[in-house]
């Protein structure tokens, strides 16, 4: 793994790339933003977008998602991978929502867990861009991307990803970090053909070098 200090250049670098990095699942409050990024679950953002834009129109509280039944919100979600057990996470979620916490998102990460559908990832998406607590939400591009670089093992799960960027990289910085990461996976380190010949982190990247089979001058 490389070190701290390489770290933090390396997302100087990303960050110079994504200056504007930011949530990119469109939503006006945290409400709208929990149901969002649960529908994001093995789905991208720019399929969650388009059905949202009218989701959200329907549907503005708890309670508009449970006056209909399970198989109408299947209906006005099913373009979304998953979308029978999101619907009915969805409307159980919503459900607690009235029963314990007055028809609002709770802002504490370990109280989101406890909902349906919200896992680590989407609770740290929420704290985060929703409330502004320092989190680093790992998400597929975070993984890969942190992965590449070396910053993290390549055998690490994603807690550990977590833990190991959340311990190199100032915790001012972990939420614009998270989105720039992110942009820079889903722009340019792309799963299937990153681009490394562009890359100005070519040099110090072991995917890269691995793929480019670029000679280090190791003096
Ligand atoms: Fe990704 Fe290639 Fe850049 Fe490494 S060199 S970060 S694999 S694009």
């Amino acid at each position: 793994m490389i070190s701290k200090k390489k770290t933090i250049e390396m997302i100087d670098v990303i960050g110079q790339m994504y200056p504007d990095a930011e949530c990119e699942l469109v939503h006006e409050n945290p409400f709208e933003l929990t149901i969002a990024v649960l529908m994001s679950a093995q789905c991208t953002d720019a399929a969650v977008n388009r059905v949202t834009r009218t989701l959200f129109q329907k549907y503005k509280t708890p309670e508009d998602y449970l006056s209909v039944p399970v198989e109408e919100l299947m209906e006005d979600i099913r373009s979304i991978g998953l979308f029978r057990n999101k619907a009915k996470n969805i409307q159980a979620l919503c459900q607690i929502l009235i029963d314990q916490y007055n028809g609002e998102i709770p802002r504490e990460h370990s109280e989101l867990v406890k909902l349906p559908g919200v896992g680590r990832k989407t609770a740290n998406v929420v704290v985060s861009v929703a409330y502004g607590v320092p989190a680093l939400a790992v998400d597929t591009h975070v993984e890969r991307v942190s992965k590449r670089l070396g910053i993290c093992k390549w055998k690490d799960n994603v807690l550990q990803v977590e833990e190991t960027l959340c311990n190199k990289i100032p915790r001012e910085r972990w939420n614009k970090t998270h989105h720039q990461l992110i942009f820079f996976g889903r722009y340019h380190c792309l799963a299937r053909n990153p681009k490394c010949n562009e890359c100005p982190l070519l040099i110090d990247c072991r995917e890269g070098r691995k793929r480019k089979k670029v000679i280090i001058d190791a003096g």
